[in-house]
């Protein structure tokens, strides 16, 4: 990524562990047993999905519950791969479609 903010390294490993632990609870569990894509509203398999943090850590974003969302694979490999502007774009056309 290119576009980082000045995160505090302790603060990313922080957020990282919570991910982890929010990984683990049920509120997640619910979350993906729909097996429903956030961005593209795909359906996959609940084990497909991954968290994906909307905000990401390094630009500030947090583990909490309203930051972390379900996305396939091919979301989460877009959203790495574009330029937050790209990703934008991107789910424009998502909610166009
Ligand atoms: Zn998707």
């Amino acid at each position: 990524m290119d576009f980082f903010l000045d995160v505090p390294e302790e603060q990313l490993r922080r957020e990282r562990e919570k991910a982890r632990e929010l990984r683990k609870s049920q509120w997640w569990k619910n979350r993906i047993a729909a097996g429903c894509c956030h961005y593209c509203q795909t359906q996959v398999p609940p084990k497909e999905l991954t968290l994906d943090h909307v905000v990401p850590l390094v630009r500030g974003g947090r583990s909490t519950r309203g930051n972390c969302v379900p996305a396939c694979k091919e979301c989460n490999s877009k959203k790495q791969s574009l330029l937050p502007m790209e990703w934008e774009e991107y789910l424009e056309k998502l909610g166009k479609s």
